[in-house]
């Protein structure tokens, strides 16, 4: 079963794709952005420590989501396969992964860039509506994606995993592609 990591811009469409390949290969989908909503929720001590951030669209401190991760793929459902999905999202987060994963031997089989144009991932996050998806949010989501998150494209590039998705099509066009990625 395969272990993939997902990177794409906010509304590239991620979290909707890693949803249908999780449940195609019976592999949990992690999603940060999911776990940190709940916790928010639900207000645990992670939620209350992250929501000031979330709720500027920054992202929220290594030391929170890094232990958070480690947590989720130590599960025992996480041992034959997973998809992150939003995790990696700087260059150190990367870095700590790369260790992780090496440590448990459980080494990453592709890391999917999901590529969708600027214009239109603006006016796919604006159609759905979450909480922390207003004008000025989506803004500094995309900003922070620019300066911290995109760089991992060429971390990746350099060490052979990247594999390229075009995310502008329809979603069945876009899960095709993926499956046969698989
Ligand atoms: P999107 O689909 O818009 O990219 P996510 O659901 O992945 O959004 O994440 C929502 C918010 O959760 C982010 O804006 C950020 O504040 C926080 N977050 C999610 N993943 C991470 C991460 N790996 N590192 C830091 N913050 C994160």
């Amino acid at each position: 079963m395969p272990r993939l990591i997902f990177l794409g811009a906010p509304g590239a469409g991620k979290g909707t794709q890693a949803k249908l390949i999780a449940d195609f290969c019976k592999i949990p989908h992690v999603s940060t952005g999911d776990i940190l909503r709940a916790a928010v929720a639900n207000q645990t001590s992670l939620g209350l420590q992250a929501k000031s951030y979330m709720d500027k669209g920054d992202l929220v401190p290594d030391q929170l989501v890094v232990a958070l991760i480690q947590e989720r793929l130590n599960n025992s459902d996480a041992q034959k396969g997973w998809i992150l999905d939003g995790f990696p999202r700087n260059v150190a987060q990367a870095e700590f992964l790369d260790s992780l994963l090496n440590e448990i031997d459980q080494p990453c089989d592709y890391v999917v860039n999901l590529e969708v144009p600027d214009e239109v991932l603006a006016h796919r996050m604006l159609e759905r509506g979450r909480t922390d998806d207003t004008e000025e949010v989506i803004r500094n989501r995309l900003k922070v994606y620019r300066e911290q998150t995109s760089p991992l494209i060429d971390f990746y590039l350099m060490r052979k995993k990247l594999t390229v998705v075009n995310g502008n099509q329809f979603m069945e066009g876009v899960a095709a592609d993926l499956k046969k990625l698989i």
